[in-house]
Formats: structure tokens, C-alpha cells, sequence
């Protein structure tokens, strides 16, 4: 028992120290699902007792947030980048050491960590991310001035793609986990940059970062990490398959014994309905009665009609094809014959859906509310004021909106796919008799399966009360807390370090 237990204690020793890398981290920089992970999975690492330390790269909002700030490295050189590098050291919430990597001409920029103020890309991507994931490499390498050094360092995403492929052919490296939030944004750059940002010849190869003649950053990921997760177990089989993989199918299969799906966890400290400070009336599932004050109080924010019978459906999200924000503009004049249902969305993209949404909601403002841009208070509000939330993405990695409204007591409608499919159960009359469903879930992908979906909550919605509140409140009582996935997390570290990856570019 003692020597197990100290076994334990050993491993656990060797796996402690986790530098967790990032492009974005709520509070200090989101544009999507990526911040709230990078923003709360380290937080939940820590509080388990592991040595968690946040790196992201030192934008101009990210530095005034995190004040007071200490440098702890003045001046940094790393290959394939001219300028100085600065490392920026701060604390979130009290309790998380972040790391912010100011770059002078990389990432003092006002905005959208990716893309111009036109929504273009910004043309130096791959530098400045190659430049962040230069610097993460030089740390893990202990190559800088610090005295800390990470057992393991958890990437996410194509902006820390390089580092896992970089740390490959060091056999001093700590290990690697490479986390994929989203496989359709993969980092594609053409030769010509792989030269510029002298990555190490050998690199480019199609089992390394080579990718149809282009440079993948996410294959640097994939191929060199010592384990691969998604964030939902169902996206991780379903990346396997020509569909969803990109043309990257056949190196995740190669990688199946290293991947795996961890479900995402959500901030229960910010998204909880009994507390939430943007809402207008607090509610529990015991007190679910007092959520209609908030659907009262959206409806006059929004010149809705105020109708405490009207079928409110919510909507956030990014507008584009992923998330089928066409197939709610392709619903839209079926929702306005319907019975008394009005919908509110909140969200910003493609212009032609922008566009859509917003002349509907100029025409029929008693039934439709629409909000184009990025608004963190609207966006609990809109959970707390809806009574079903629509989410009828083509895939979802994990999605978060779902288990927002889960909390909320507001039954997403949503396609059976990825992190959806794992987290809603179907208010089909098996799970309504046996009591457990939260939700509808609906296939394929089309505008009249999701309008099917929509008019089974609204036969559910239109019985006697106690079974709409039945499904509410089951889905309240799920449990997403970060917590469970921690551990999952930190037993990867775990296999990480004990078992890595040989170098896939040494034939044995
Ligand atoms: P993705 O990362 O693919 O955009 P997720 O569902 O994983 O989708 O995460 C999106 C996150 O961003 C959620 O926290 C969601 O509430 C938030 N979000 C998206 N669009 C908006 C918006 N327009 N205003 C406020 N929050 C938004």
C-alpha cells in the first residue's frame, strides 16, 4: 500500500510542472470556445496541485488586464525573428502564474488576435505564431534565464502547432500533449514561409510539417506530440473519418494509440444562473419559476414582444457555415408562422448572414431580435431569457453554448455531432418516460430537420408546464465542472512522461 502510494507520488512528481500554451485565454483574449478551455482547464490543474503556468502571447488588452506585471526576461533572441523578445510575468485570479511573450511589431495589436480589421488574416501569422512557438520551446528547453521548467507542455490549437516538432529532436525535451479545439483551422502557409522562418530542413517532409506542398502548423502538432486529444470524445473518432479529418484522417489514424477526446468543462463561477451578475432575476432549479422574469426583461431590452407564452429560442455564436447559422436563416419564415415563437441571436461572421439576419429582424421586430457583434453580458442574458437555444452546428468539437444553456435551464436543440452529441440527451419518448433527456437532438445537418426539432420543444413547451420544467431541470443538474476533465488531463501527463513519443523522422 505505502509503496504504491509513494509509486504514485514519484510519477506524480515528474509530471507536475505544466506550461499550458495558447493564443487566447479568457479573460485576457477571446474570440471563441479556445479562450474559455485556456481560461479555466489550467485554473482546474491547479487547483488539483499541479504546477500549471499560462503562456499567451502579450497583447495590448491582455497587458493592461494582467497589471501588475514584472518582466522577468528583458531581452530573448530565438531563431527565424530579428527583433527582441520580451517575457512578461503576471498572475490571474490570484492564483495562476501567466506568462505574456511581448513581441514589439508582432503582437502589439489592437483587435482580433488573427485577423486585420478587414477580417483578413494578418499577413504575418505565421511568423508571429512560429515566434511564440519558438520562445515556448526555448523555455521547455530551459534555454532562457528562468528557473522553472516544465515537465510537460500541453499545446493548444495550429498557433502551437510547431512546438511539439520543434522539442522532437531534443532528447532532453519535456513531454508534449497537443490539444485540437477546432482540425478545419490548420495554420496553412506556403514554402516559401517555411524557408523565411528557418524551421530545421528536415521538417519538411509529409511526415512531418509538410502538407500537399504547404507547411501545416497543426501537423506539427499531430505528428510530434506524445498524446493527441480533442475536445470531445465523439470528435475524436469522427476526425478520423475523410469528412471531418481534412486530409489529415490518415495521420490521425497512424496516431490512434496516442489520441483520445476529453470532454470540455465549463466555468460554473461564471456561468451559474444563481448568481450571474449580468441577468435580471437570479433562479436555481428549485426556484426555475423566477427565470421568466429574465425572458420579460430580454423581451423589453430587445423590442420583442413582451408575451410570457411566446416560445423564445436563443442563438450565439460565430456566423458561419460550421455552426449552420444558414439553417436558421432558412427557418426563419416557418418561426414567424409558428405558434407565438420569437428567436434572439447574438453573434458575428459572414457578411451574407449578418446581412439575413439583421433585414429579418428590421421587418419583424415583435418576433425576431437580432445582435451582430461580440457582447459577453448579452450573451448570458440571451441563456438566461430563452427558453430553448438553438445550435445546429454542422460539427462542434465540444461546443460550450450547450452546456451554458444546460445550466440555465434553457434545452438546446441541437444536430447529433461531436461534443453535441456527447453532452445533450434527446427528449425522445424513450428519455421522457425514463426522465433523463435535456434536450433535442436532431440529424442530418438540414433546415427541416431542425425545424422538425424545433416543433417537437414546441409541442413539449405547449403541455402542461411540469414537463418543459422537467427537461429544464435535468439538464441543470448535469455536471460539466471542470473538474472531472482535470483529472483526465493530468493522467495523460502522467502517460506522456512515462511513455513518449520517439522521434518519428529516426527510422529505428
Ligand atoms: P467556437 O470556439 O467554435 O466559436 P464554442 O461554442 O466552443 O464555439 O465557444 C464559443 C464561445 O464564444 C462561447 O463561450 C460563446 O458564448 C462565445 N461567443 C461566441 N460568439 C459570441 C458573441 N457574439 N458574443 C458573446 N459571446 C460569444
Amino acid at each position: 500500500m505505502g509503496t504504491s502510494n509513494q509509486f504514485l507520488e514519484e510519477n506524480s512528481v515528474r509530471s507536475n510542472k505544466i506550461l499550458f500554451a495558447a493564443s487566447e485565454a479568457q479573460p485576457l483574449m477571446k474570440t471563441g470556445g479556445l479562450a474559455d478551455v485556456a481560461g479555466s482547464l489550467p485554473l482546474a490543474l491547479h487547483q488539483l496541485g499541479l504546477d500549471v503556468r499560462l503562456i499567451l502571447p502579450a497583447y495590448p488588452t491582455s497587458v493592461e488586464q494582467l497589471i501588475p506585471l514584472h518582466t522577468v526576461i528583458s531581452s530573448l533572441k530565438v531563431p527565424g525573428w530579428g527583433g527582441q523578445v520580451r517575457i512578461l510575468a503576471g498572475t490571474l485570479h490570484g492564483e495562476l502564474p501567466v506568462y505574456l511573450v511581448d513581441i514589439p511589431g508582432l503582437f502589439d495589436r489592437i483587435g482580433n488576435p488573427y485577423l486585420d480589421p478587414q477580417g483578413h488574416n494578418w499577413r504575418d501569422n505565421a511568423d508571429r505564431f512560429a515566434a511564440f512557438c519558438r520562445v515556448v520551446v526555448a523555455m521547455a528547453l530551459k534555454q532562457t534565464p528562468l528557473e522553472w521548467h516544465p515537465d510537460v507542455v500541453h499545446c493548444n490549437d495550429w498557433q502551437t502547432g510547431l512546438v511539439p516538432a520543434l522539442l522532437s529532436a531534443h532528447w532532453d525535451r519535456p513531454a508534449t500533449l497537443f490539444t485540437i479545439h477546432n482540425l478545419a483551422y490548420q495554420g496553412l502557409f506556403d514554402r516559401g514561409t517555411f524557408q523565411r522562418l528557418r524551421l530545421p530542413p528536415e521538417l519538411w517532409n509529409h511526415h512531418a510539417l509538410e502538407f500537399h506542398q504547404q507547411l501545416s502548423f497543426i501537423k506539427g502538432g499531430i505528428a510530434f506530440a506524445d498524446r493527441v486529444t480533442t475536445v470531445s470524445p465523439t470528435y475524436s473518432s469522427e476526425i478520423l473519418t475523410p469528412e471531418l479529418g481534412y486530409g489529415l484522417e490518415g495521420l490521425l489514424r497512424h496516431r490512434l494509440p496516442h489520441l483520445s477526446g476529453i470532454l470540455n468543462g465549463i466555468d460554473y463561477r461564471q456561468w451559474d444562473p444563481r448568481s450571474d451578475p449580468h441577468i435580471a432575476s437570479h433562479y436555481s432549479a428549485e426556484t426555475l419559476h423566477l427565470k421568466a422574469a429574465n425572458k420579460q426583461a430580454l423581451q423589453q431590452e430587445l423590442g420583442l414582444a413582451v408575451d410570457p407564452e411566446a416560445l423564445l429560442f436563443g442563438h450565439i455564436g460565430r456566423l458561419v457555415p460550421q455552426k449552420g447559422s444558414d439553417l436558421i436563416i432558412e427557418i426563419l419564415d416557418a418561426l414567424l408562422h409558428g405558434d407565438r415563437m420569437q428567436l434572439v441571436l447574438l453573434g458575428s461572421g459572414d457578411e451574407q448572414y449578418e446581412q439575413a439576419l439583421s433585414q429579418a429582424a428590421l421587418r419583424n421586430p415583435q418576433q425576431i431580435a437580432s445582435r451582430i457583434g461580440y457582447d459577453e453580458a448579452l450573451a448570458h442574458r440571451i441563456e438566461a431569457a430563452s427558453d430553448a437555444f438553438l445550435m445546429p452546428s454542422r460539427f462542434e468539437p465540444c461546443g460550450l453554448n450547450q452546456l451554458y444553456s444546460l445550466r440555465y435551464g434553457t434545452p438546446p436543440i441541437v444536430h447529433r455531432t461531436g461534443g453535441l452529441a456527447d453532452t445533450v440527451i434527446n427528449a425522445s419518448s424513450d428519455h421522457i418516460l425514463a426522465a433523463d433527456a435535456t434536450g433535442f437532438v436532431f440529424e442530418p445537418a438540414t433546415s427541416s430537420a431542425l425545424w422538425e426539432a424545433m416543433q417537437r420543444a414546441e409541442t413539449l413547451f405547449r403541455r402542461p408546464s411540469v414537463w418543459w420544467e422537467h427537461l429544464a431541470r435535468n439538464g441543470m443538474q448535469q455536471d460539466f465542472s471542470w473538474q472531472r476533465s482535470a483529472v483526465a488531463y493530468r493522467e495523460l501527463y502522467l502517460q506522456a512522461v512515462d511513455d513518449p513519443l520517439p522521434n518519428p523522422l529516426v527510422k529505428p
